[in-house]
């Protein structure tokens, strides 16, 4: 190497996307303690509280509640590896990407995996999964996306666990994008295996992937024919460094510092209160609400199924998506997502999560959005989002 690379110092960002969502300085320090040994007596009390903490997050007192070490996907895998064995049947809704993922997930655990299909921007429907349900007599589980990041839409959880009980399935809820944002219910939903991820309504670092498994979800994991095919994801050998009593067996070094970061984010959702995270999450996507109506832009989903923490909002007739994506992170810093699959060029998605779930960030958005669209000659209202937004802030 000619010349050696300088340490990198990343550019100011807004995180107004699908995730990561902004990091509190004050997590961001937490992340640079000096770093101890995964089996260091004050780590392990670091583990029990991150526990607690999490089953605080997860609203459950489910004892098999940890945070795996990876992102969302890392939890997602995790929960279909363990409760699937090869040759069983699956349930999987598919009303966006992420379920799609899920359906990647079961086929490649060497399931079967029977697709319940919604058009995207609409939630997933119960009576089509109970239809499935009770075709499939020997599905072994039901999964779903509770807060589908790609559309910005809600499912009904409540319903959908209860029916996944009622024909003796077990209920997979992925929660990456709901977790602090709206009220996850673990227990009261009867929810067999949920999984989370750090990067988005807790504003902690990406990497890690909070999950919480029921009793009856972990009598299937002790109760398999066969061993888990990876060795990483195994929960029976996770269990002996994260379960209740568990001796804190080496199985992989912890990523300690990362620890630190989760810990606590969970401390200032604590200290916030999750009624309040989720207040807060929803007075701010109304007052951006306001503000891009009275633009005179329009949502994807309708407004009994959309969630607070993503919108997902409609580009105008002949703009060209990516160039306002541009002009908003060049000229603003500000960092929007972009439609996928059937919805790309036809939406953005404007994340408000955690800690970007700001008044600022709000007013930001709209004042940056408004004057690109406005400057690429858009046919929208000028002047009218901002009062309109700070009616409702
Ligand atoms: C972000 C996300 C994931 C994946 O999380 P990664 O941390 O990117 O692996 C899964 N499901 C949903 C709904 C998400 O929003």
């Amino acid at each position: 190497m000619s010349a050696l690379p300088r340490p990198f110092n990343p550019p100011a960002r807004v995180l107004m996307g699908p995730g990561p969502s902004d990091v509190p300085p004050r997590i961001l320090a937490a992340l640079a303690r000096p770093t101890v040994g995964h089996l260091d007596p004050s780590f392990i009390q670091l583990m029990d509280e991150v526990k607690a903490l999490l089953q605080m997050a997860f609203m459950t007192g489910n004892d098999l509640t940890l945070p795996v070490s990876g992102p969302g996907s890392a939890g997602m895998e995790t929960c279909f590896v363990n409760l699937l064995e090869p040759g069983d049947t699956a349930i999987v809704a598919v009303n966006g990407v992420f379920g799609q993922r899920m359906k990647e997930n079961v086929e490649r655990a060497g399931a079967g995996a029977v697709l319940v299909e919604v058009e995207w921007g609409h939630p997933v429907d119960p009576a089509k999964v109970e239809a499935a349900l009770k075709a499939h007599p020997e599905a072994r589980l039901l999964a779903f996306v509770h807060a589908e990041t790609s559309t910005g839409v809600e499912s009904d959880a409540e319903t959908l666990c209860a029916l996944a009980r009622k024909y003796d399935a077990l209920s997979v809820v992925d929660c990456v994008t709901s977790l602090g944002g709206i009220p996850v219910r673990v227990d009261a939903w009867g929810a067999d295996a949920v999984y989370s991820g750090s990067q988005k309504c807790l504003s902690c670092v990406p990497g890690l992937s909070p999950v919480t498994f029921s009793p009856r979800a972990v009598q299937r994991i002790r109760g398999r024919n066969r061993k888990v095919q990876s060795w990483f994801m195994d929960l029976n050998l996770v269990m002996g460094y994260w379960g209740a009593g568990a001796k804190r067996a080496y199985h992989h070094t912890a990523p300690i510092n990362a620890l630190y970061a989760l810990h606590e984010s969970l401390l200032m959702l604590a200290e916030e209160g999750l009624e309040k995270a989720w207040a807060r999450h929803l007075r701010l996507h109304l007052a951006l609400r306001a503000g891009i109506e009275a633009m005179g832009l329009s949502f994807l989903a309708d407004e009994s199924c959309r969630l607070p923490q993503l919108n997902a909002v409609r580009v105008p007739e002949g703009i060209d998506e990516a160039s306002v994506r541009t002009q908003l992170l060049e000229r603003f810093g500000i960092e929007l997502g972009a439609g996928l699959g059937p919805l790309a060029g036809k939406i953005w998605r404007i994340g408000l999560m955690g800690a970007s779930a700001s008044a600022s960030n709000v007013l930001l958005c709209l004042g940056a959005l408004e004057s690109t669209l406005a400057g690429m000659k858009a046919p929208i209202h000028v002047g009218a989002a901002l009062p309109a937004a700070m009616a409702k802030i």
